[in-house]
């Protein structure tokens, strides 16, 4: 027998809460109460919800529930960045990070637990996909961290003001529940985060990005990484389906379709003697002519299963400079939680991976290190490449 589930009120946008009321014979702006009590208030406990007579919480809490994921651990770095492990509903780990920053706090959520797109310099990737996170459990984890900073009883130091979906996994493989925790979190009566504020980040998924303005108006990043497709292909398997003129093409569609003035984020993970070279930055300026966009350059964070290495900073101030010079907007990414493993792509949680991914990775870096100390062959990280983007 099949259980039956009753609707989460914290992953209805305000949409479905209101079809929900409508379907209970109620009125819909009661999805307006709701959203403050849980996303701004912080209250969890239908029978505190005061402004809802006593008869329709009943009803209430027949007909729904309000549930979140699970906060295992609390990690705080020396330099203020926080990391939550986080249990979803699958029982794997997922986790999220909180970066303090003078003048913003920008939170990074996972979108889902591991990863099917295997880049060859993320640790996500090397787990393999377990599952799609829930909208409660994404939009949750918003609710976990102005918990933790103190919000919902109005003594935070520091506040998100700023959403990133560069944690774990690739947003727009969950597109229907990415969708819905974004408008959860840019909801006035919810979060009310600014459209500008909050950054979808993709590998290049080319038809989630082509249908992407039908549901959403956020930032957008795109991962590039290399400047050629035939480098892409090495690091990104995701590239040999959608190669690099139609992600650009794809991404130039979106922003068009905004109604404020709005640019890309170029990614562009820095990775020693493999993509970092001054020839790669110039081949880089030439293939954005045509795409206005920033371009944010991350020196790659090393992590156990990769024998990649982080460029040197000369190298990373050479690239950035040529650039630069060519007119562009460049910011290099500072790393941050190190200490804690939270930096970019460190993220790993404790995923069960349905295809035995990390298992693969694992025994191949093991081979690896022995071949280094027979001196014999070194397996290189892109030699991981077994999987190509044809699971999607
Ligand atoms: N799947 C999405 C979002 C999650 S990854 C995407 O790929 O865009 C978020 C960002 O971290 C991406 O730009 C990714 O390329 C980068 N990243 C992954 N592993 C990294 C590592 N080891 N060092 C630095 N950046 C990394
Ligand atoms: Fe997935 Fe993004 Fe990591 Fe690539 S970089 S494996 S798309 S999470």
């Amino acid at each position: 027998m099949t259980a039956i589930h009753k609707p989460n009120l914290a992953g209805l946008t305000r949409a479905k809460l209101r079809a929900l009321f409508v379907d209970m014979g109620e009125k819909p702006f009661r999805a307006e109460q709701i959203l403050k009590w849980i996303h701004q208030r912080g209250v969890l406990d239908i029978d505190l919800m005061t402004d809802i007579s006593k008869d329709l919480r009943e009803k209430l809490k027949q007909a729904a529930e309000i549930s979140l994921p699970k906060i295992l651990e609390d990690f705080k770095s020396e330099d203020g960045t926080r990391k939550w492990i986080v249990e979803v509903s699958s029982g794997s780990h997922v986790e999220m990070v909180f970066i303090p920053e003078a003048r913003r706090g920008t939170l990074c959520i996972s979108s889902q637990a591991g990863c099917s797109l295997d880049c060859s310099f993320c640790a996500t990737g090397k787990q393999g996909f377990n599952s799609n996170l829930t909208v409660a459990e994404i939009a949750g984890q918003l609710w976990w961290a102005n918990y933790h900073l103190g919000v919902f009883e109005d003594k935070a130091e520091q506040r998100v003001s700023n959403v990133v979906m560069m944690g774990m996994g690739e947003p727009l493989l969950n597109f229907d529940n990415v969708m819905d925790a974004l408008s959860i979190m840019m909801e006035d009566c919810a979060y009310g985060l600014s459209k500008r504020k909050v950054t979808i980040s993709t590998s290049g998924v080319v038809p989630a990005i082509d249908r992407l303005k039908d549901y959403t108006d956020a930032s957008l990043a795109i991962s590039l990484h290399a400047p050629n497709d035939e480098l892409r292909s090495q690091i990104m398997p995701i590239n040999n389906k959608y190669p690099i003129k139609e992600v650009l093409r794809s991404a130039q569609g979106y922003m068009d379709n905004l109604s404020d003035k709005r640019v890309p984020v170029i990614e562009y993970t820095m990775i020693a003697g493999v993509n970092d070279h001054r020839q790669h930055a110039r081949e880089l300026a030439v293939l954005l002519e045509q795409l206005p966009c920033k371009i944010n350059i991350i020196p790659f964070n090393p992590f156990s299963l990769s024998d990649y290495r982080r460029p040197s900073s000369s190298s990373v101030t050479n690239f950035r400079q040529i650039l630069q010079k060519a007119g562009y907007t460049v910011t290099v990414r500072t790393t941050r939680g190190d200490d804690i493993g939270a930096a970019c792509g460190q993220l790993v949680g404790d995923v069960e991976d349905q295809t035995r991914r990390s298992e693969r990775h694992k025994r191949r870096h093991a081979q690896s290190e022995l071949a280094k100390k027979d001196g014999s062959k070194v397996f290189g990280s892109t030699d991981n490449l077994a999987v190509t983007a044809d699971r999607l």
